[in-house]
């Protein structure tokens, strides 16, 4: 007798989509069949979608910036993610330049993240390092995180890695097994002006910036024979650049993630009073780059969100340096970037993210592999509510391909008809 049977349903199995019934038993996949097979609770999946569970491999859930922390903690956050198909969540230590401030952010953030209803990694975060290069990978293996985060850019915040230590640790992402994640914005071609309002958020940080650091990065991936990841790509000129400069590492060894704000939305978001809604960095572009940006989504290896939710509140500031950025996304991600992009957006969250960044058994509805399902209604609808703590979502008013009914974390029911589960008893 299975645990949980969803029948009836088309289910994404890697490669194709398959009518098939998926079996679940003791929090993993027990078989995938035409059959009837017995189990204790069902779910009808009849003109759904069935998907392994999402891996958002960029989210900011509890950031604290100094003067605001992102008002999805890691109960809100997770809350919101499962409505949005995710079981799996990649976020952030605090960043850290000494292998003791290392450990006690680890300790910091899984603390933290207890309060999850989701699965949470983490990337290290590395801010200026004053610490031995090998010594701090050689830690954050030994923490069981593959994946190490920098920043060109936020020198006035001490955060910035210079680009002889990102080569050192490009080429250290060999020896370790780990993938240098990398926030690539050009250090000085950002422009601070305390007369900025929202507005000028495209002049303070230009796609240039991004252009020009995301060469410089290609260039010493090749030069170092590393790995690197590359956060949030805002600009298709940007892919259009490196699938002419960097063709042979695309996918290979130079990974791209863009987020589904920068392939619905274009700059002209950020013109009125409304706009303060739309801040984060790096900001919205021109509709030439967004359809850039969609044309080379075969260069793009995954989507994440950099989740980081504010309340209206806060973004109501009239000079942009007073304004946090970031904004919502774990609901609206699939349901955006498959109506965006199409039906091959699953690997893309899901099975790429597992592989890149270790994490096992998960990312496939396959026989064997973690319990982790989602099952979609692909019924085109526009966005009335969402979930999570924040007041507001940029995606309110929007029209996306569906929505998630049902996910399954671990052979636990945690969504039912679209609900929260709070108590699982079958
Ligand atoms: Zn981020």
């Amino acid at each position: 007798m299975h645990d949980i049977a969803i029948k009836n349903g088309r289910v994404h199995t890697g490669r194709t989509w398959e009518a098939l019934h998926v079996y679940i038993k003791d929090g993993h996949i027990a078989a995938l069949s035409c059959h009837d097979e017995p189990a204790k609770t069902h779910i009808d999946a009849t003109n759904r979608d069935v998907l392994p569970g999402l891996i958002d491999p960029h989210v900011h859930f509890e950031l604290d910036l100094g003067d605001a922390v992102s008002v999805d903690d890691f109960a809100g956050g997770s809350h919101a993610a499962l409505h949005g198909g995710i079981t799996t969540v990649i976020d952030f230590l605090d960043p850290t330049d000494t292998i003791e401030a290392l450990k006690a952010a680890h300790k910091r953030r899984k603390k933290q993240a207890e309060k999850s209803l989701v699965d949470v990694r983490f990337h290290a975060t590395l801010k200026a390092p004053k610490c031995d290069l090998e010594a701090y990978v050689k830690t954050v293996k030994a923490l069981g995180m593959h994946s190490i985060k920098v920043f060109t850019t936020y020198s006035e915040s001490n955060r910035r890695t210079d680009d002889i230590a990102i080569a050192t640790l490009l080429r250290l992402t060999k020896a370790y097994d780990f993938t240098l994640v990398v926030h690539a914005e050009r250090d000085e071609r950002i422009v601070h002006d305390a007369s900025f309002t929202h507005k000028d958020l495209p002049i303070s940080r230009p796609e240039v910036a991004e252009m020009e650091a995301a060469l410089t990065l290609a260039e010493m991936v090749r030069a170092t024979g590393g790995r690197a990841y590359m956060v949030h790509t805002s600009s298709g000129r940007t892919v259009e650049m490196l699938k002419t400069r960097a063709a042979d590492l695309l996918n290979k060894t130079l990974f791209l993630e863009t987020c589904p704000q920068y392939v619905l939305f274009n700059d002209e978001r950020l013109r009125d009073e409304q706009g303060k809604r739309f801040t984060f960095a790096p900001p919205l572009r021109d509709e030439a780059a967004r359809k850039k940006l969609l044309a080379h989504a075969d260069a793009l290896y995954a989507f994440g969100t950099d989740h980081c939710a504010f309340h209206l509140n806060d973004k109501d500031k009239p000079r942009l340096s007073d304004i946090p950025l970031g904004i919502g996304g774990v609901e609206f991600s699939y349901a955006v970037m498959n109506l965006m992009v199409g039906d091959n957006v699953v690997n893309r969250m899901s099975r790429r993210v597992a592989e890149l960044f270790h994490i096992d058994g998960k990312g496939i509805i396959a026989t064997g592999a973690v319990a982790d399902v989602a099952v979609f209604d692909p019924t085109p609808q526009v966005v009335e509510n969402h979930h999570g703590n924040a007041d507001y979502s940029v995606y309110t008013g929007e029209t996306v391909s569906g929505h998630f009914t049902d996910v399954i974390h671990h052979g636990v029911v945690k969504l039912r008809d679209g609900k929260l589960v709070l108590k699982e008893d079958a």
